[in-house]
């Protein structure tokens, strides 16, 4: 038995037809960590939908009414890059619904793994990217309206900028200064002393960390608290370099209560979508030292499985199962 739950549902599954995203993702890494033995059935524990209360936290009104009336704009649909269905509707709920679970069970058990969710390129006023609903962000205000959080860090190292979060979680003062042409850890953030001394009881605060490819989708990368702008054919060396500098940096300026890892599996050589190069090999290294940096400073940690194209699925699968297998061998040892 794992020290900590799965959040899963089979319902996770996206109903979009042929797509380069590939919804049967979530049943495949369910079906290889129980065959593997990986995981046992008791491992892992089943999400409610969010409520509309829930999404309501994030996203504006006339969104929400637009998804539950079936009335997106032409324009709005083809931005969400998936085919709009009711079904679509309820599978995005759903997986908002295992982001609030799992935030839970990380707070009660160190870490919990939420087999889906990770939408991070969805805005309060509209989806894009694959991504309908902000389920990471639906998570962290969620815990925080309940009096359970008041201070989170999104960790997102799916190959693409995490655009939503930035929207959603803007840092409170940026420098403007320009991307860096060639990689770079971009700390766009005040001063720490600053940072750490305005926190007034009851207000959230969120620190938003992306690592992605410069040179990738989406075009205009609102600023993270920290940005890393990796060039093209980032090995597995080099990325493992800035972001250990990421953490670093980002842990000296901010102390969360909540860790959110956006875990993609898109960063790896063969991704349809990405243009970085690292090995499945690199991407278990990823995930074990942002799970043993979380896990010596105490700071519990809420997985997401965001994107992840490989030209062979099997690799999505192997690459996502391996971030249990990370968390199962950092989270076990005394
Ligand atoms: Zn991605």
């Amino acid at each position: 038995m794992l020290p900590f739950k799965l959040v899963y549902r089979d319902d996770y599954y996206l109903p979009i037809g042929a797509h380069v995203f590939p919804a049967q993702k979530y049943r495949m890494i369910q079906r290889r960590l129980l065959d593997e033995h990986l995981a046992e059935p008791s491992d892992f524990a089943s999400p409610n939908p969010a409520s509309d209360e829930d999404i309501l936290l994030v996203h504006t009104p006339e969104y929400v009414h637009k998804l539950k009336t079936g009335t997106l704009s032409e324009f709005e649909e083809m931005q969400l890059e998936v085919p709009f269905s009711p079904e679509l509707v309820k599978a995005f709920w759903l997986s908002a619904g295992g982001s609030i679970l799992a935030s839970n069970l990380a707070l009660r058990d160190g870490i919990a793994v939420n087999i889906g969710g990770g939408f991070h390129h969805a805005f309060p006023d509209h989806g894009e990217g694959f991504c309908m609903i902000h389920d990471v962000a639906v998570g962290i205000k969620r815990l925080h309206q309940e009096g359970k959080l008041r201070r989170a860090m999104t960790v997102d190292c799916d190959v693409h900028d995490g655009n939503g979060t930035a929207a959603i979680f803007p840092p409170k003062s940026h420098t403007g200064q320009p991307l860096p042409s060639a990689g770079g850890v971009q700390s766009n953030l005040r001063p720490v002393h600053a940072q750490l001394r305005d926190s007034s009881a009851g207000d959230l605060e969120v620190f938003t960390i992306s690592l992605h490819q410069a040179n990738n989708y989406p075009v205009y990368k609102p600023p993270s608290s920290i940005d890393v702008n990796l060039p093209d054919g980032t090995d597995d060396e080099q990325y493992l370099g800035w972001l250990e500098q990421a953490l670093s940096s980002a842990l000296r300026q901010f102390e969360p209560q909540l860790l959110c890892y956006i875990a993609g599996a898109d960063p790896y050589m063969e991704d349809q979508l990405g243009g970085l190069a690292l090995t499945i090999g690199g991407l278990k290294r990823r995930d074990e030292l942002v799970l043993r940096v979380a896990r010596s400073r105490n700071i519990p940690v809420m997985v997401t499985y965001a994107g992840g194209y490989a030209q062979h699925v099997e690799d999505t699968v192997t690459i996502h199962c391996n971030t249990v297998v990370a968390a199962k061998e950092i989270f076990s040892a005394g």
